[in-house]
């Protein structure tokens, strides 16, 4: 592992038990948590090392999902979570698990992230922010259940912890849980198996506010689906409020019933569309504010960013992480082309969206021309600033190379495709309609 990711993983590690303490108190976070350190973060497996079997063994099985769940959120996508039993004569396992004290120094990151006020509201996801803050601020529930649902990475976890931060904080006498559903069968399986669903049904229906994160995965489960029916029930008739999260509508979910699918639209169901080029900037916008660095990342990176990460939220936030990490490292204002450096294998996931037929084709409609044309040898005027501009958007919106570029407007040279990259900057520099045009066909890219 490179001197870069050990000490972003440090800085990960430690905001990560800031959100941990503040999720589960003080006390328990003391107990099971405040001693593990963080080994290593490798192909999606995240390490962390415990000082002893027993406390190994209690921090698995309590608050897996919640470590694994806080560490994704801050940008690397943890898949499995190993802990090991450090060796007191390995000065290696120590010194990474004292790491945590020395990463203090350099974090950077403000506290309290998953909050409503760090949720940037956009069109895709106003409706959904907006019943998420009516729950939270409701003295009796308003919709019963709320439902949110959407892709991946694209927010409702943190409507979810933002709720519950908000209920702390404004009626903290309310006993609120957050649980991942893959936790709630967890914990229903293992009553099950202990023969003590007793206390299983008490702690889950004397809650204020219950609310159950993916429950796409109850699917299939016919026992534990059959609890979480009988559970839901209860708490609404009881006039609580129940939040659940899936990443489809619940007519959509697999392997639900039909009636716990019809029980679960009854309150309101919100979805949080796929992200716009404006939603991503102003996240990348307010993020960027939230580090405390003292060298800005310029706009145009930043928009950079917007047009070409467009998959979900969190890979928008890693690869912004990895900037900011550059930019402590180098101490140097950051440029495009060392983004695009950075973050070459984000870009390539990302890339299959737009590919150079599709540009060539968007940039026939948005200049009238034929497509047949714009690889042709022709050259008037209109024709000639359509071909460069399509050979700039490939430049700038896929990782092609210039050859590559040239070969598919007709077999052309990578020089043609370099003067054409230049002039089109010089033209945006002299003339602003033009560069307004280039901006419109940019954002078109990015939805
Ligand atoms: P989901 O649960 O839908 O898969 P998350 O809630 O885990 O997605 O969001 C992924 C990441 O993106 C989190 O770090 C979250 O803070 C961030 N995020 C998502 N939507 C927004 C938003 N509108 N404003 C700011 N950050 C957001
Ligand atoms: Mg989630």
């Amino acid at each position: 592992m490179t001197e870069i990711t050990d000490q972003k993983l440090s800085q990960i590690w430690l905001e990560a038990r800031d959100d941990l303490k503040s999720l589960i108190g003080e006390k328990s976070f003391k107990t099971w948590l405040s001693k593990l350190g963080i080994v290593s973060f490798d192909d999606g497996i995240l390490k962390l090392s415990a000082p002893s079997n027993f406390i190994r063994d209690n921090a698995l099985s309590r608050f897996s999902d919640m470590i694994i769940r806080i560490v994704s959120s801050y940008g690397c996508a943890v898949k499995s979570l190993r802990m090991e039993v450090y060796d007191n004569n390995n000065p290696e396992t120590i010194a990474k698990s004292e790491k945590n004290d020395e990463a203090k120094s350099i974090s950077v990151l403000d506290k309290k992230r998953f909050t409503f006020k760090n949720f940037v509201v956009g069109k895709s996801n106003e409706f959904a922010y907006a019943a998420a803050l009516k729950v939270a601020e409701s003295e009796t529930p308003s919709f019963n259940p709320l439902f949110l649902y959407g892709g991946v990475g694209l927010g409702k976890t943190h409507l979810m912890h933002a709720i519950a931060w908000r209920i702390m904080e404004v009626r903290p006498e309310k006993k609120v849980i957050y649980v991942s559903a893959e936790r709630f069968m967890y914990l229903f399986i293992k009553s099950l198996r202990f023969k003590d669903t007793v206390s299983f049904k008490e702690m889950f229906r004397n809650v204020d506010v219950l609310m159950i994160d993916d429950v796409q995965f109850i699917g299939g489960k016919d026992t534990t689906q059959e609890e979480f029916f009988h559970t839901f029930n209860d708490l609404v008739d009881n006039n609580r409020q129940v939040v659940l999260s899936a990443d489809k509508s619940p007519s959509d979910l697999e392997g639900v019933e039909d009636r716990l699918k019809s029980r679960l639209g009854w309150g309101l169901v919100a979805d949080v569309h796929p992200t716009t080029y404006e939603l991503r900037l102003g996240i990348l916008q307010s993020k960027a504010k939230m580090y405390k660095i003292n060298i800005p990342i310029p706009e145009e990176v930043l928009e950079f960013l917007a047009v070409k990460i467009t998959s979900n939220i969190r890979e928008l936030e890693g690869a912004l992480n990895r900037i900011v990490a550059h930019v402590i490292l180098v101490g140097k204002p950051i440029t495009i082309d060392v983004a695009q450096e950075i973050l070459s294998d984000l870009l390539r996931a990302n890339e299959r969206l737009i590919t150079i037929e599709i540009i060539q084709r968007k940039v026939c409609e948005f200049y009238s021309v034929k497509l047949s044309d714009l690889n042709s040898p022709k050259r008037h005027k209109e024709l000639t600033t359509a071909r460069q501009v399509a050979m700039y958007l490939c430049k700038e919106l896929t990782t092609k190379s210039l050859p590559e570029i040239g070969r598919k407007f007709g077999g052309r040279d990578h020089t043609t495709v370099i003067h054409a990259v230049r002039k089109v900057k010089e033209n945006m520099q002299k003339d602003s309609t033009f560069a307004a045009d280039l901006e419109i066909l940019i954002k078109s890219f990015a939805n």
